[in-house]
């Protein structure tokens, strides 16, 4: 199992493979990891874990930015998200960007996750919103949350005003592109569509 892998010139923890969601075009619905790295955990990996995980590799060569974005939603485990950004900010000069589905407050509740995720050095947050309404994220997200889409909605609303934040949705015929990008310019955020690559449709 691998709690740090690689993709180009991006350095990527995966923390956790657990989520409230159960999206239908999830990877990992098809596959067990990436890029030859096998992200299926037989458990979670404690911080000091993580850390030692990044220290092997983390000065091996250039890494354009520090990923939390695993086989599952990393806002899950807010704290070691927390503690892996302080200690990449104490000692490297490196963007760390998270990658999450925005429901880090209903994972959370009396957090103040995204100042939290401020504070600790987290520069960038890439929310998938991956629906134009909330009935059909309902229907392709399959949340556990009731008011899941309203929820991640105000998420981006807020991250925009302390992060740089980015909005994407993976395309599938379920969902009008177009629409979600007008929803992630309303709200302040950059648009990103992702390619659909596994076949389930
Ligand atoms: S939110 Fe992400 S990790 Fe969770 S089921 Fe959907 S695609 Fe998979």
């Amino acid at each position: 199992m691998s709690v740090v892998y690689w993709l180009g010139d991006r350095l990527y923890l995966n923390i956790t493979n657990r989520c409230p969601n159960r999206c239908y075009f999830c990877i990992r619905n098809f596959a067990d990891g990436v890029g030859g790295f096998n992200l299926r955990l037989k458990r979670e990996p404690a911080v000091s874990e993580v850390i030692k995980a990044l220290e092997e590799v983390v000065n091996r060569r250039f890494w354009a930015e520090v990923v939390f974005c695993g086989f599952g939603e990393p806002t899950e485990r807010l704290d070691c998200i927390l503690e892996v950004s302080r200690w990449l900010k104490r000692y490297f000069n490196i963007q760390v960007r998270l990658d999450t589905n925005g429901q880090g407050y209903l994972l959370n509740e009396g957090r103040e996750v995204l100042r939290e995720l401020k504070e600790a050095g987290v520069d960038k947050v890439s929310v998938s919103l991956n629906a134009h309404n909330e009935e059909t994220y309902n229907a392709v997200c399959r949340p556990t949350f009731k008011n899941a889409y309203k929820e991640v909605v105000r998420f981006i609303g807020e991250a925009v005003r302390l992060l740089e934040t980015e909005v994407t949705a993976v395309d599938i015929p379920q969902v009008d592109l177009a629409k979600v990008e007008e929803i992630a310019e309303s709200l302040g955020a950059v648009f990103r569509r992702r390619r659909y690559y596994f076949p389930a449709l």
